[in-house]
């Protein structure tokens, strides 16, 4: 917003009248006043801000306003859009729009807000976070999108007065977030001016060689197209159709995406030769297509039905390319008016203002429900790049249709596998899938599915997924039912773990208490079933000692007496709690921890069996573990389990300038972190502290706690945790 030079005189109440001529020609009876509040209420809040092209920065969200009215749009989306800077970009607050311009309005300034303000780092994330605020902000009002988008349209028109690194991060996002969104929604104008600006930005060279070649062939092209359209003019009038024909715009992107993906040069491109018939009912749309197919013979796969089968995002057209005399083809799209008009503006046609109310918003319910869906599916996903990834594929790739052996058709994600599909059809289908047939043969489960393909389900009695399905599925829905799966099979095989650890503890301790006696016991601890107290049983998260602490005391034979001695006596070595390491699952052998390299809870673990000392339990790493001696048949796998308040020992040693207060500080370190000091050791050699430390830690995040508090005393250089065989030992 920085003035870069004298801005020019621009005139906003001339661009406000400007937009005000277009809202009169669709809703006469607009409350012009209400604008005009919310002209002024936005000019005066940017008074003094300009954009880069040096023009006041209100210009920019009149434009915005001015490209919404050109789609005929509702008074609050306009309102919306002129005001949709002022929370980011001035002192005012979203509650100050609110009390000016009603909910509706602030709702969508908020949305646009939010959108805009993903400030993080990393592309990658801040992509994925753009589009799940995105969808969530749609999902709430789609309008928003439409907001967003002009916003993007305008930013993009004017892109050229910014940075060559600014242009190509947001030509980038264009391309990869905006365009695709305006495609899902059907806003096809829109879509190819972002994406003919972005290709502009992002490969210039390429752009221009289309154009220049576009232009050099333009006169032959457009022979070619008068020499067919008045022949196909006469044929659908002699039909008796009232249709009208007209050359198709040219995109330059597409263009060059279809040169790209064919590998073929310019002049082989179908739509460069392109023809649209618009006709008056769906009926006609397909008799003219017969008048069409009589008279010039068609590519027998290039013929689209989107008029029974509309793409997902609303889309209907008949597609087909015919042969022409010379041997070249061309491209028609035939569709009723109706169609036409919501293939060009997609969802915005819904919000569209409509004399004496009633919009068509059938449509629109089923979008937004869909979207709240895929929020509501994606919804545990954390990772956002995973989020993307999902979304990507439901969202803004195309679909395929494929065929049930009883030859019912389905939309899928492009990319979708038979896993997609079975659980297409019903969950069940989904967790029974032992196999597929495509085609009728024999498919593997990752196969890509393809347009018309039939697909066949084989289903088992039992269901029987498997995590490894997570990395084949594509679309959300299937994943969706797959996590939830395996997060209950996952509860299930804890409760049962539990249970039997519980089961074996009680016979081991000659409890009379048996497993389903312990519901009582589980309300004591504060779980809601006793279910829930034996999943956490499974999962370690709490220690039998807690459960059978609770349980009268079995009476004790004469052998369970020496055992209970035994117990007191060696206590502190063989009870599990004290120890924190279970041995090969095992809880009651005798641990020790080895004093070559103090593991504590976090670290990679492995026991050694040693004579008489029962089980060492070392670091992974650790340089005593390399002893030649040390046969594997004396290495034994342990696990952590341990108390989260138990403490362990841990050494380091600190090199640090020496100065004055230097060990106060040191020690004051400790205190922040509320770190128990066990001994301490100083000396001192050409200015060079060293610091020995044995402090008590609780596991490997608290001791790195510790280290990084050490690390910001002043003066200190490294910090080492002491490991025998070390250069620092
Ligand atoms: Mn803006």
């Amino acid at each position: 917003m920085n003035a870069r030079r004298q801005a020019p005189a621009v005139d906003l109440t001339g661009m406000m009248e400007q937009i005000l001529t277009k809202v009169r020609a669709y809703n006469p009876h607009a409350d012009e006043d209400r604008l005009w509040f919310g002209f002024r209420f936005a000019s005066a809040a940017h008074e003094g801000q300009t954009r880069k092209s040096g023009e006041p920065f209100f210009t920019h969200a009149l434009t915005v306003a001015d490209i919404l009215a050109d789609l005929r749009l509702d008074l609050d989306t306009l309102l919306a859009a002129m005001v949709h800077d002022v929370v980011e970009d001035t002192p005012y607050t979203l509650d100050d729009i609110r009390q000016r311009f009603g909910g509706a309005v602030a709702h969508m300034v908020d949305g646009v807000t939010k959108i805009s303000g993903i400030r993080n780092p990393n592309p990658e994330a801040r992509k994925a976070e753009t589009y799940r605020k995105l969808v969530l902000a749609i999902a709430q009002d789609p309008r928003t999108v439409l907001i967003k988008l002009a916003d993007r349209l305008h930013n993009m028109r004017t892109i050229s007065y910014l940075k060559p690194e600014r242009q190509q991060d947001i030509a980038q996002e264009t391309m990869d977030v905006y365009a695709p969104l305006a495609h899902r929604f059907g806003m096809a104008r829109i879509k190819w001016e972002l994406e003919d600006l972005a290709f502009k930005v992002l490969q210039p060279e390429r752009y221009f060689e289309i154009e220049s070649g576009i232009n050099q062939t333009r006169s032959e092209r457009e022979r070619l197209i008068q020499r067919l359209v008045s022949p196909l003019q006469q044929a659908l009038d002699e039909a008796g159709l009232d249709c009208t024909i007209s050359g198709r715009p040219k995109h330059f992107y597409s263009i060059f995406r279809k040169m790209k993906a064919q590998d073929i040069g310019l002049d082989r491109v179908y739509d460069l030769l392109a023809l649209r018939v618009i006709t008056k009912t769906k009926a006609d749309c397909y008799h003219a297509l017969g008048v069409l197919h009589s008279h010039y013979p068609p590519l027998s796969d290039r013929i689209k039905d989107y008029i029974a089968t509309p793409k997902p995002n609303g889309y209907q057209s008949l597609h087909s390319t015919v042969r022409i005399p010379g041997g070249k083809y061309i491209e028609v799209q035939i569709r009723t008016a109706e169609m036409h008009e919501r293939s060009e503006l997609g969802i915005a046609a819904h919000w569209r203002y409509k004399e004496g109310g009633g919009a068509d918003t059938a449509d629109l319910a089923d979008m937004v429900k869909w979207l709240r869906q895929i929020t509501e599916w994606e919804k545990d996903v954390d990772d956002p790049q995973e989020f993307m990834q999902a979304l990507k594929v439901d969202f803004f790739d195309d679909e395929v249709f494929v065929f049930s052996p009883g030859g019912d058709v389905f939309q899928l994600a492009r990319g979708a596998t038979p896993l997609d599909f079975a659980f297409r059809i019903h969950s069940e289908v989904g967790f029974r899938c032992i196999g597929a047939k495509i085609n009728g043969r024999i498919a593997t489960l990752r196969s890509e599915l393809n347009n018309g393909d039939t697909v066949e389900i084989l289903t088992g009695k039992n269901p029987n997924p498997s995590t490894g399905w997570l990395d084949i599925v594509k679309t959300s829905r299937a994943r969706y039912h797959l996590r939830r799966w395996i997060k209950s099979t996952q509860y299930q095989e804890s409760v049962k773990l539990g249970r039997e650890i519980l089961e074996k503890e009680l016979v081991r301790g000659k409890f009379k208490t048996k497993v389903d006696d312990l519901v009582d016991v589980a309300q004591q601890m504060g779980y809601t079933a006793l279910d829930k107290m034996l999943a956490a049983v499974g999962r370690g998260e709490v220690s039998v000692a807690k459960i059978t602490g609770r349980l009268e005391p079995p009476q004790e034979t004469a052998a369970g007496k020496v055992l209970t001695k035994g117990r007191e006596l060696y206590g502190a070595l063989v009870r599990r709690s004290t120890s924190g390491v279970r041995v090969a699952g095992e809880d009651n052998l005798m641990v020790s921890f080895a004093r070559c390299c103090q593991p504590i809870p976090g670290d990679g673990i492995v026991g050694v069996i040693t004579r008489g000392r029962g089980v060492s339990v070392h670091r992974l790493g650790c340089s005593n573990l390399n002893d030649p001696n040390l046969g594997p048949e004396r290495l034994i796998e342990v696990t952590w389990d341990s108390r989260p308040d138990q403490t362990y020992m841990v050494k380091l040693i600190i090199r640090a300038g020496d100065r004055k207060n230097l060990i106060m500080d040191i020690s004051n370190a400790l205190n922040r972190t509320g770190t128990n000091l066990s001994s301490g050791d100083f000396s001192a050699e050409d200015e060079v502290a060293t610091v020995t430390l044995v402090v008590e830690v609780t596991n490997l995040n608290n001791l790195e706690k510790v280290i990084r508090e050490l690390g910001k005393v002043a003066g200190v250089e490294s910090i080492e945790r002491f490991q025998l065989g070390s250069l620092s030992s």
